[in-house]
């Protein structure tokens, strides 16, 4: 059975009104189990990550100002999400899911978190709700500790994935990936090992196209022992900041080719769920878990894990 990784603690309260969609990753869990797509046994705890494993990428004084609330007006307005006590944990929390979601993948070959992707954090500041970059750590973490040797980030959140680009730029043993819309935040775009900047508005059949043209070669010329996979959703045609037209379909077709063509390529793959903005919670619950649903499928078909 596929390893979903959740915490009770990956929502907090935020202040009414506040548009970052924070009660969604409960929704995911509910959905799930609601759906008998997972069952209670297949949930994993993850614990916080520590400051030392944080440290792999970051800088430690920012590490040490962010935890305490001790940053500037300034770097908090940045972040977009107001500090508290319950943010800190909730940060270092979601975190250890996706250290725990990697790990889990080694050992099952496929496992998703149901928080993760905050792919804007540098490596001494956090921006567009990101805070500390859980891609980036994970990486640098098990590379650190002799877990793997390289490690492919595939990200296809709307947005492009600037902090793990600028954090891993000189990385030989971290190849990253993203494709996103081009006139989308951030507007100063950073350098991936490989960026593919779509046009406003583009679809399913252009958006699928790209991506079966170039993650099968890259599969197989970077030879991972590892992709990290940003499953963000605000690609699709309904999300409130994305600019991409993707459909229901469109981004399950999306999740299954990338994880089928990892589990084909006998590389472990972990995906997060990264961003997806709407009013309507229960339907963007309802998509985040198209990710899981395409997992699933994929690791029942090769009935890994049992
Ligand atoms: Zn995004």
């Amino acid at each position: 059975m596929l390893p979903v990784v959740f915490h009770p603690d990956y929502v907090v309260p935020l202040p009414a009104g506040h548009r970052f969609p924070m009660d969604k990753f409960r929704r995911i869990r509910d959905v799930l189990l609601h759906d008998r797509i997972i069952s209670t046994e297949q949930i994993h705890t993850p614990s916080p990550a520590t400051e030392q494993t944080i440290s792999a990428v970051h800088s430690t004084s920012y590490i040490r100002d962010y935890l305490k609330g001790t940053l500037d007006t300034r770097a908090m307005r940045r972040i977009g999400l107001p500090w508290s006590h319950e943010l800190v944990k909730r940060t270092c929390t979601a975190l250890g899911g996706t250290l725990l979601s990697a790990e889990l993948a080694l050992s099952h070959g496929v496992a998703c978190n149901t928080a993760g992707g905050t792919h804007h954090a540098f490596r001494d500041f956090g921006s567009g709700f990101c805070i500390f970059n859980d891609l980036a750590v994970t990486a640098r973490h098990l590379l650190n500790s002799g877990r793997v040797r390289s490690v492919l980030i595939v990200d296809l959140d709307v947005h492009q994935g600037d902090g793990t680009a600028a954090i891993l730029q000189t990385d030989p043993f971290v190849f990253t990936f993203s494709m996103h819309c081009d006139v989308n935040f951030p507007f100063t775009k950073q350098v991936s090992d490989l960026d593919i900047s779509l046009a406003e508005g583009s679809g399913d059949e252009e958006y699928l196209q790209r991506l079966r043209y170039h993650l099968p070669s890259l599969l197989d010329s970077f030879d991972p022992d590892l992709v990290l996979y940003d499953a963000g959703v605000d690609p699709h045609e309904s999300d409130r900041l994305g600019k991409l037209n993707l459909s229901d379909d469109g981004i399950y077709e999306r999740d299954r080719f990338v994880i089928a063509a990892c589990v084909d390529a006998d590389v472990p793959i972990a995906a997060v769920v990264g961003g997806g903005y709407s009013d309507d919670l229960n339907e963007l619950a309802y998509r985040h878990t198209l990710l899981h649903r395409a997992a699933s499928v994929v690791f029942d078909a090769h009935m890994m894990g049992t």
